[in-house]
């Protein structure tokens, strides 16, 4: 099988889809790689690098029209003016962006999501917001630490002692895990809040303080344990509980990191403007659900911006600051993929009773298939 990897198009994007190591592994499983010239640059491969392990250097018309396309982000217009119709397109293609998915089903894409692959163990290894969403939740720690105009932990020196940080994670998924742990890594003081009752022993095995928004009823115990791991919104009650709670920890706080999502849906909005106003100057938000609209709503995508005194961090794409990590990772999801659908001999089988295949396959034969 021809398999394309062209050089990502979109602002800012510096990951690549197949890395020297994935390359030589498809080329050794009897594809055909063809690699857009300098695809890799950014993440740090360069072309030899790709030549060496077997592939092609071509064009990015070349590599778009191959008759399986990995990308890392769904494909601009430009772009699907170069692929053929009846070609694989593997990528984060943004499931829930219907009208990206009617382009890709009318340029007549076999497309697959593999965001909207299922949160189980056998999807684990191809699990693509895991991998990127891991390195955002260390990233966005980082990004703290540098807005931050003190340090992490606490240190007894000569010239007196430097308290240790507090650290609030909101959101207790594989981001504000990650987020926590390096955190914690740092020296700082953490608490982390999540509406998944589930998360309460993760953050404590982390060593940080679970911020518990007690259930009143029944029914917002039950909309709080979600569905297929993600959570669903929560009753306005349980949210006004829930900000209040934060305020207070938030007003406390040196450094809050934010993480919460809703798939498919506007992230919920925990840290509000008065809670910002009433924060320590010199505090940091990093809010990691900006391109959701944001757990915030004081944040910008793409900025940072300060609003009395506290620094709000709103950059986005935050795998793509560590884009060697991000892509090698990303890489070897797609590459496990790739197993799903393609037969001993390196031919394109598609497997649609897989449940795995059926859930990421978002358009085929001029269809988008998902609902939103
Ligand atoms: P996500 O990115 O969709 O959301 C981030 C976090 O925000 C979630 O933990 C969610 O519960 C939380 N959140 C939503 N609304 C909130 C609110 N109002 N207040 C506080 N927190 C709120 O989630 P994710 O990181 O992709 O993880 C989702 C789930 O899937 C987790 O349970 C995770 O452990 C699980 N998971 C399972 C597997 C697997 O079994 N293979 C793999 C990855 C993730």
């Amino acid at each position: 099988m021809r398999i394309g990897i062209p050089k990502e198009t979109r602002d800012g994007e510096t990951r690549v889809a197949a890395t020297p190591e994935t390359t030589k592994k498809l080329i050794a499983a009897g594809h055909q790689v063809l690699v857009e010239r300098h695809a890799g640059v950014l993440a740090r491969f360069q072309d030899q690098a790709y030549t060496e392990a077997g592939a092609e250097l071509t064009d990015a018309a070349t590599a778009l029209s191959a008759e399986t396309v990995l990308k890392v982000r769904a494909p601009s217009a430009a772009e699907l003016t170069h692929m053929k119709s009846g070609s694989v397109l593997a990528g984060m293609l943004d499931p829930f962006d219907n009208e990206g998915l009617a382009a890709m089903a009318a340029a007549g894409l076999t497309a697959f999501a593999l965001e909207a692959a299922p949160r189980t163990t056998r999807a684990q290894s191809l699990d693509v917001l895991s991998s990127q969403a891991n390195l955002a939740g260390y990233k966005a720690v980082m990004l703290a630490a540098n807005h931050y105009g003190r340090l992490f932990p606490m240190m007894m020196t000569a010239a007196g002692t430097l308290k240790a940080a507090r650290v609030v994670v909101l959101g207790a998924g594989v981001a504000g895990l990650q987020a926590i742990a390096t955190a914690k890594r740092l020296g700082a003081v953490v608490e982390a809040s999540d509406v998944r009752p589930a998360a309460k022993e993760q953050v404590e095995s982390l060593g940080a303080k679970f911020i518990d928004v007690p259930f009143e009823t029944d029914e917002e115990r039950e909309i709080a344990e979600g569905s297929g791991g993600y959570a669903r919104p929560m009753p306005p009650a349980w949210m006004a509980r829930q900000a209040e709670l934060v305020a207070q920890r938030c007003q406390q706080a040196d450094i809050v990191i934010t993480t919460a999502l809703i798939p498919g849906r506007p992230a919920p909005q925990l840290v509000s403007a008065d809670t910002v106003h009433r924060m320590k100057p010199g505090s940091v938000i990093v809010d990691l659900a900006v391109e959701r609209g944001g757990n915030c709503p004081l944040s910008v995508a793409g900025q940072v911006v300060e609003e009395n005194g506290v620094v709000l961090v709103g950059l986005t794409n935050l795998p793509g600051m560590v884009p060697t990590d991000a892509s090698a990772l990303y890489a070897r999801n797609l590459l496990d993929f790739l197993k799903l659908i393609v037969d001993a001999e390196g031919k394109l089988a598609i497997n649609r009773e897989d449940d795995i295949v059926q859930a990421c396959l978002v358009c085929e034969s001029g269809q988008v298939l998902r609902k939103n």
